[in-house]
């Protein structure tokens, strides 16, 4: 508690999460194999190169997410799962938790929470990134947001609160030995209302890696890479650094 106490104290002097980030538990929640790696693959690699454990949450099976006649859903989802693991091999994921619902039919409801409470209540993190469930669309970019993020995001912030700290919320997982955990810090990936830059320029490359690993999903990888350090350098400019990525980041009481 002291330790934990000194941690806060000093981060919050220095004005950056580095000390506190150490030894940190991560764990990113996301709708479909590929998105945790466009939105947060270069600080899950900083994060883990700096001592952090991270594990990924899949939900959905990602079975759906290409217009290709000749691969069945079926096929989709065997090669998806398998770019998924490269994918988080690269940036130094622990562990993928696979959840596989149907691609384009999540759903936040009792049934989606009580999973993704008992990975939170098994890993216990420190940190939970998922996508934000308040993020329906962007007129000036003419981006309209899959229904899939935001059940994810929405489900993720309900299981974080209030339910994976509330005891009394899924008595069977105490069964289980999984134990109420409150979750201290979460990252939200969105494209607006960014409040939290993490200086990914040394781990750029690590993250257009783990993003070409998924390779049905990659029809033109140099626009891809293009399109995504365009992105990176006009986050970086809030820092002053090379490249960034952007969160909105909430603190539970
Ligand atoms: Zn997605």
């Amino acid at each position: 508690m002291f330790l934990e106490r000194l941690s806060i104290l000093i981060d919050s002097l220095l004005g950056f999460g580095y000390y506190l980030r150490m030894a940190k538990i991560v764990l990113g929640v996301c709708a479909h194999p590929d998105d945790l790696e466009f939105g947060c693959g270069g600080s899950i690699a900083k994060w883990v190169s700096e001592g952090a454990t991270a594990y990924f949450l899949v939900l959905t099976d990602g079975s759906k997410g290409s217009e290709d006649p000749n691969i069945t859903p079926e096929e989709l989802k065997v090669i998806r799962r398998s770019e998924q693991e490269e994918a988080a091999k690269i940036l130094g994921v622990k562990e993928n938790f696979f959840l596989d619902y149907i691609d384009g039919e999540l759903e936040n409801n009792l049934e989606l929470r009580k999973k993704i409470v008992r990975v939170i209540r098994q890993i216990k993190p420190d940190v939970v990134i998922t996508m934000d469930p308040s993020f329906l669309y962007d007129a000036k970019m003419g981006f309209i947001n899959h229904p899939d993020h935001r059940a994810c995001g929405q489900a993720t912030l309900d299981a974080i609160f209030p339910f994976a700290r509330n005891a009394k919320t899924f008595p069977e997982l105490l069964e289980e030995g999984l134990f109420s955990h409150n979750v201290k810090e979460v990252l939200l990936v969105n494209f607006q209302n960014m409040n939290y830059f993490v200086d990914i320029t040394d781990e750029m490359e690590t993250k257009l890696e783990a993003i070409l690993a998924h390779k049905s999903q990659v029809d033109n990888p140099e626009e891809i890479q293009g399109f995504m350090r365009k992105a990176g350098k006009m986050l970086g400019k809030k820092i002053n650094v090379e490249y960034a990525e952007g969160f909105v980041k909430i603190n539970p009481n």
